[in-house]
């Protein structure tokens, strides 16, 4: 099938499942999603929902002791079923990744110059000098004082905020179609938080990258997303434009987590109160197999919740939930449209 040219990422029926003493377990469970070139998509739920599991499917980084299944298509190159040959090939040049820990992802023996010239090499065949040239502009571009001098550190004599710089640096180098960042400001300062958030911004803009942004943070989601997708459990349970989830969130589910978000204490009056979601996400291996994973949780579940699974149904180019009661006019419960 032919893949509409403004689609930078498609993913069809993702699937990541571990095993376990009692079988396999399912911590991603047939996941649909596409970004367009130059479009921020913010995936979002709490923290087992399969976020980062997703992302690290998308990558080709799964752990090795998990199986996945399903279509990923990259731009047009479809990357189901390559090797780890392939992958380095593709990793950094068309899709890059954001971690949520710098340390852990940068390489704590070798400088910020080597590291990024490393990244420079793997895709462009040129003169250390020349890669040691653009290595300089990318950590000047992303604000880093005295970039020079920065390249014969090391990881760990940088701040928190300077090692995340670093990390996107290296992630955008070669100019990736598609940068997945998952909760790439967690633990950050709130102005260094808007910083690294205004880059990636600027990024998309110049570029036409195609951002997917990992997020728990809902008030993130508001002004740095043009789509938000909702996961809960391992399957996506809502997805709409981010203004109208914002607004009008269909899934209970999405509802919740916007009645959760932090709100600020507004100038006059009492601060607004915090919904709390009772219960957690279950762990994959009690995801119950008939009925809705979210029914433990949900205030307004039916008997039909127990029985049986919700599918994910679509109302519009980019608006789906997966729930029993949600119909097409948002207006009227779907029990009661029939
Ligand atoms: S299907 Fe039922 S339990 Fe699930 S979110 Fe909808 S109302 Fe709640």
């Amino acid at each position: 099938m032919t893949q509409h040219p403004d689609i930078a990422l498609a993913v069809s029926n993702l699937c990541v499942s571990f095993k376990t003493a009692h079988g396999w377990a399912d911590v991603v469970r047939g996941i649909d999603l596409q970004i367009r070139r130059g479009e921020t998509l913010a995936l979002v739920g709490e923290s087992g929902s399969g976020k980062s599991m997703t992302a690290l499917a998308l990558m080709g980084l799964q752990p090795s002791s998990a199986r996945s299944s399903g279509r990923i298509t990259v731009g047009s190159r479809s990357v189901t079923g390559l090797n780890e040959r392939q992958w380095n090939k593709l990793r950094g040049k068309h899709i890059g990744m954001i971690f949520q820990n710098p340390m852990s992802s940068l390489n704590p023996v070798l400088t910020i110059g080597e590291q990024l010239a490393e990244t420079i090499n793997r895709h462009q065949r040129i003169p250390r000098t020349e890669a040691n040239r653009i290595a300089i502009a990318l950590l000047d571009r992303m604000k880093l004082p005295e970039a020079a001098l920065q390249l014969g550190r090391f990881p760990h004599e940088l701040s928190g905020g300077m090692r995340q710089r670093v990390m996107i640096a290296i992630a955008i180098a070669n100019r990736p179609d598609v940068l997945i960042a998952d909760e790439p400001t967690t633990a950050l300062d709130a102005s260094v938080q808007k910083d690294i958030l205004d880059l990636l911004d600027e990024i998309r803009k110049e570029n036409g990258t195609a951002i997917m942004l990992i997020t728990h943070d809902l008030s993130l989601v508001a002004h740095r997303a043009d789509r938000v997708a909702v996961m809960y459990a391992g399957s996506l349970v809502e997805e709409q434009p981010a203004d109208d989830l914002i607004r009008a969130a269909r899934h209970p589910y999405a509802k919740a987590l916007i009645g959760a978000r932090p709100l600020r204490r507004p100038r006059l009056g009492p601060r607004p109160r915090l919904t709390d979601i009772p219960g957690q996400v279950p762990s994959p291996a009690d995801v119950a197999s008939n009925g809705c994973s979210f029914a433990p949780r949900c205030a307004v579940a039916v008997g039909l919740c127990t029985q049986q699974r919700p599918n994910l149904h679509r109302f519009g180019p980019d608006q789906a939930a997966s729930c029993h009661l949600v119909s097409d006019n948002p207006a009227v419960p779907a029990e009661t449209a029939a």
